[in-house]
């Protein structure tokens, strides 16, 4: 057994390509060394020598739920014993695909995918196969996925500008235009090049990925228009936001519907599962009863599937959205002090149960220039006093703070006093 993260690392480094299956787990955007967890409880993350943090990384996004909760973990013995996965198609995700309908009517079919990536690669397929159109408009900075066309100008954890060296084809970028979020008038230059050839934009409703980001007055509305205009469709991206805005997803919450959406992260209750769907004319392209194939060994299988209706079982039954956002704002708003009292003008989003603030003065980010904008270095020092106060972090400025419905009020104002000592910390050391 090895007690220190350091030593772990340095196997992991041995056997796992840059030791991590993903690569914004290295802390590549923040240096040092890497976090290595060894558990998590509820809001905390431990570390393997036992040091207990106050996780908002929360696993990227899954754990609305917090680690290994009792609703979603006792008594799985027996749901694995009446097999985890199955190869034939089973009551249990047919009852799933129909609660996910009622609270999301967009989605009049679904298929369900293993992952977030799967199931934006599904739609967007989907959307060419019923258009008969190759091209695909999305934003910089908002991630879809690890495929190849998500990941060019993707932003969050993403990094790949370099097409031809990382191993994706120059022809991918072919069928791409990527704009500015929340600019219509650059989306009518992008849309302009592509001409007739537009199969689908694709978008996050409300980006969790270079920041928190919300949609202008009117971006979502132009978007659907501009895409119907051209025989288009439009792909809403809910794999963050579906749960973590409530049951009716950004698409209630901001009354607007797309002809596809994806979904994943919390509906699996951190399992892996994810799921695309939208229009019943739309989704008859797939196979078997259209040309159109997406598939998947573990797609659907009983167990994630399972953990699925228990998420929803406990979403649907108690109302834990009020405590959250309440939490979350009381964070944002002693944010918003400490930043006043020390003279600095940051923008501090809150939505939710996701706080948000970047090392960059003016108003709140709009896209991903605003994002890149960001004072990266201080950034870097700001994360490294949090962990060493005891508060984990995603080691990266695009990403955002998720709070669960296991946060508590101690672990806010711990966490107020954590900023307030680390942002004195990195302003003795000169980064702000
Ligand atoms: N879409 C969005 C909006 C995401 O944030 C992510 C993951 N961060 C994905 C898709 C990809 O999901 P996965 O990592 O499960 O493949």
């Amino acid at each position: 057994m090895i007690a220190n993260g350091s030593a772990i690392f340095a196997r992991a480094r041995a056997v796992l390509a840059g030791g991590v299956d993903s690569p914004v787990r290295s802390g590549w955007a923040v240096g040092g060394e890497p976090f290595v967890q060894a558990r998590g409880a509820g809001a905390y993350a431990y570390d393997p020598a036992g040091r207990r943090y106050i996780d908002y990384l929360m696993a990227y996004g899954p754990l609305l739920l917090g680690h290994g909760h009792p609703a979603l973990t006792q008594g799985l013995e027996a749901v694995l014993a009446a097999g985890a996965v199955f190869g034939s198609t089973h009551e249990s995700e047919i009852t799933l695909a129909e609660r996910i309908r009622t609270h999301l009517p967009s989605m009049e079919r679904l298929r369900f995918t293993t992952t977030g990536s799967e199931a934006v690669a599904g739609a967007i397929r989907v959307a060419r196969a019923f258009t008969g159109r190759d091209a695909i408009l999305k934003f910089a900075g908002n991630y879809h996925g690890h495929f190849d066309l998500a990941l060019l100008d993707a932003g969050a954890s993403a990094h790949t500008s370099d097409a031809a060296r990382s191993g994706i084809p120059r022809s991918v970028t072919r069928d791409l235009a990527v704009a500015r979020y929340n600019d219509l008038a650059d989306v009518d230059r992008a849309l302009d090049d592509l001409g007739d050839r537009l199969a689908a934009i694709v978008v996050e409703p409300i980006v969790g990925n270079m920041g928190l980001v919300f949609p202008r007055e009117g971006f979502l509305a132009g978007l659907i228009a501009r895409a119907h205009a051209r025989g288009a469709l439009v792909i809403f991206d809910e794999v963050i936001t579906w749960l973590r805005f409530g049951l009716a997803g950004a698409q209630g919450r901001l009354g607007c519907t797309p002809d596809l959406t994806t979904i994943g992260k919390i509906l699996g209750g951190g399992l892996p599962l994810a799921a695309f769907g939208g229009r019943s004319d739309v989704m008859a392209m797939l196979a078997p009863d259209g040309p159109c194939f997406t598939g998947g060994t573990h797609a659907g299988n009983p167990f994630s599937v399972a953990l699925g209706h228990r998420v929803l079982d406990f979403l649907e039954a108690r109302s834990v959205y009020a405590a959250m956002n309440a939490r979350a704002m009381r964070l944002a708003a002693a944010i918003r002090e400490l930043l006043a009292e020390r003279s600095l003008d940051y923008a501090v989003l809150h939505a939710e149960s996701i706080v948000d603030f970047k090392f960059r003065p003016g108003p709140p980010t709009m896209n991903y220039d605003d994002a890149r904008a960001a004072d990266k270095r201080a950034f870097a020092a700001f994360y490294h006093a949090m962990r060493e106060r005891g508060i984990l972090l995603a080691p990266s400025q695009n990403e955002v703070m998720f709070l669960s419905t296991e946060h508590t009020d101690a672990d806010v104002e711990a966490t107020v006093l954590a900023i307030a000592g680390s942002l004195d910390a990195i302003r003795a050391q000169g980064m702000i």
